[in-house]
């Protein structure tokens, strides 16, 4: 196999372990379109097309494409970067997405999960620790925050195993984890998805403050923010509180 130099700034800290790239591939339940997200050197890529209809791998760095590109002749490789490119319309119907991903780039790539996800049935990812426990917390739990709220609306999500930092070249600082979400039966909330995540956002702007605090500069009405929620902190709203928050404060616009 070729050697390449690995770059920091790029993330990169490719998997060696190959009993944990097949325990990541066999948690992926991607079938048909599937979408990769900074392949590297392929070890999950091996796993995943075998018997696939169409897979498609994003990777930012030549070296990697040019070395994808001598072994996966059906395979389309786009060299990239995957913040630049509008995945909707990578594929005509839904797909799915599986990535070890570049830990530097993690919470962007969510949103961008999140702006297209109604055509997304699943996705597996490798992340820090930190951020699985993130996006997978539970209101009440200090770890619970915007993309917790903003990903669980849309996907149910397990945590599913750690992966420990000798399994990569070089090892990360970090355990890393593996989660899995798949898309859930939610489409129409009522409200769009960039006015949910202003009011998600807004809410968390100070998680000590109470949500009638944090709402002040939307200038909501004294009988409205009298309500019991107003004394709550967004961490201990649920997911449906949010939901409801943002129908309530669209109809007051
Ligand atoms: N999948 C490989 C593995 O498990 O060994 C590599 C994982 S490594 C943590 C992250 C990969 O994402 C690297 O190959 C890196 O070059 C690529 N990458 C980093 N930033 C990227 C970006 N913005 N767009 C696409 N790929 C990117």
């Amino acid at each position: 196999m070729i050697k390449i130099q690995t770059k920091k700034k790029l993330g990169q800290h490719f998997l060696i372990n190959e009993t944990t790239a097949k325990l990541i591939s066999n948690t992926f339940n991607g079938r048909n379109n599937i979408l990769e997200i900074g392949p590297g050197m392929g070890v999950l890529t091996k796993y995943i097309h075998k018997n696939r209809s169409k897979i498609i791998l994003i990777e930012i760095d030549l070296e990697c494409v040019n070395y994808l590109n001598k072994i996966y002749k059906n395979i389309k490789i786009i060299h990239g970067d995957i913040l630049k490119i509008k995945l909707e319309n990578l594929f005509k119907e839904n797909f799915s997405v599986i990535s070890n991903l570049p830990y530097n780039i993690s919470s962007q790539v969510f949103f961008k999960i999140l702006e297209s996800r109604d055509k997304i049935d699943h996705f597996t990812f490798m992340v820090q620790k930190e951020v699985g426990e993130r996006i997978c917390s539970k209101s009440g739990k200090k770890s619970y925050g915007i993309l917790s709220v903003l990903i669980q609306i849309y996907f149910d999500m397990e945590y599913v195993f750690d992966v420990k930092p000798e399994d990569f070249n070089p090892p990360p600082r970090v355990i890393s984890s593996v989660i899995k979400g798949v898309r859930n039966k939610r489409s129409d909330i009522g409200v769009s998805y960039s006015f949910l995540k202003s009011i998600v956002k807004n809410s968390f702007q100070n998680r000590r403050k109470t949500l009638r605090n944090s709402l002040k500069n939307l200038n909501l009405p004294q009988d409205f923010t009298s309500k019991k929620i107003f004394s709550k902190r967004a961490e201990q709203l649920v997911l449906n509180d949010f939901i409801w928050l943002s129908n309530e404060i669209k109809l007051l616009q």
